[in-house]
């Protein structure tokens, strides 16, 4: 299957899941594998998701066996590091995390945790009994969803309700979910307000966190990053209204690169 190698390596990449602190457990290390294929097309992707080849597959992907994919879920257990299916989009393999999940199941009794856009709530249901948590795309407002996930704007409006569907059953199953939201240089107050309401209303909301992930520019895409003290006066505009709502601010080249609120 297709698989986005970590400078040379499937399956090669360690991110720790910070909101798990939020959450009252320990942060544990997750072990990134990264799937070829995504149903969106971000221009802001950070994984190249918007570079494709002539049969829509993300050029820098390459084909992995599942008995490679078998050996990183052995390693991660030894490093006591929990498996994350990623992307591109694991809604593009859905037998392949299948298989995954359960081959973590039944050979080591764990469950994984996955990085999905949100955009089909019949595969997080398959999945749900596999996952420990779940990191969750709300990528913008539903006027703006189609631009940020390069693709239409009728499909945006559809994904952005399919995602809040997603977070809130997974949560309501008991899965931590990690809703994740790009902050670009034009992201509004009101569009933060709005995606806060639409977040509290449904689901557990003690396994809800919400990451703000402030954008860095990546090549040939020209929105504008956001200001870090712009940012901090929205979070504390929308924790003033939402106190009990979690959020966390995610700035990689930041020294404080995770912050809780
Ligand atoms: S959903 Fe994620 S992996 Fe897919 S194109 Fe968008 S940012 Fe990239």
């Amino acid at each position: 299957m297709l698989i986005i190698p970590y400078y040379g390596n499937p399956g090669g990449e360690i991110r720790p899941l910070y909101f798990y602190k939020a959450m009252g457990k320990a942060i544990k290390d997750g072990r990134i594998i990264s799937f070829g294929a995504c149903n969106f097309s971000c221009p802001y992707c950070k994984r190249d998701g918007q570079f494709r080849d002539k049969d829509g597959g993300i050029i820098s992907a390459i084909d992995v066996s599942m008995e490679k994919l078998f050996i990183v879920c052995d390693d991660a257990v030894k490093k006591k590091e929990i498996v994350r299916l990623s992307g591109g989009d694991p809604v593009m393999f859905p037998k392949e995390s299948l298989t995954i999940a359960t081959y973590m199941r039944n050979t080591y009794n764990q469950k994984i945790s996955i990085a999905h856009n949100g955009s089909s709530l019949e595969f997080i249901r398959r999945m749900a009994p596999f996952l420990e948590s779940a990191a969750i795309d709300l990528k913008a407002l539903p006027s703006r969803m189609g631009e940020v996930a390069g693709i239409s704007l009728e499909q945006g409006e559809r994904m952005y309700k399919r995602s809040l569907q997603v977070q809130d059953f997974l949560s309501d199953a008991g899965v931590l979910v990690d809703i994740r939201t790009p902050v670009f240089g034009d992201t509004a107050l009101d569009d933060m307000l709005q995606l806060a309401e639409d977040i509290v209303e449904g689901g557990k909301s003690e396994n809800e966190f919400w990451t703000w992930r402030m954008y860095s520019p990546v090549r040939e895409c020209d929105w504008l990053p956001p200001r870090k003290d712009n940012v901090l006066w929205m979070i504390h505009e929308v924790k003033s209204l939402y106190p009990d709502l979690k959020i966390g601010l995610r700035a990689k080249w930041d020294p404080n690169g995770f912050q809780y609120f």
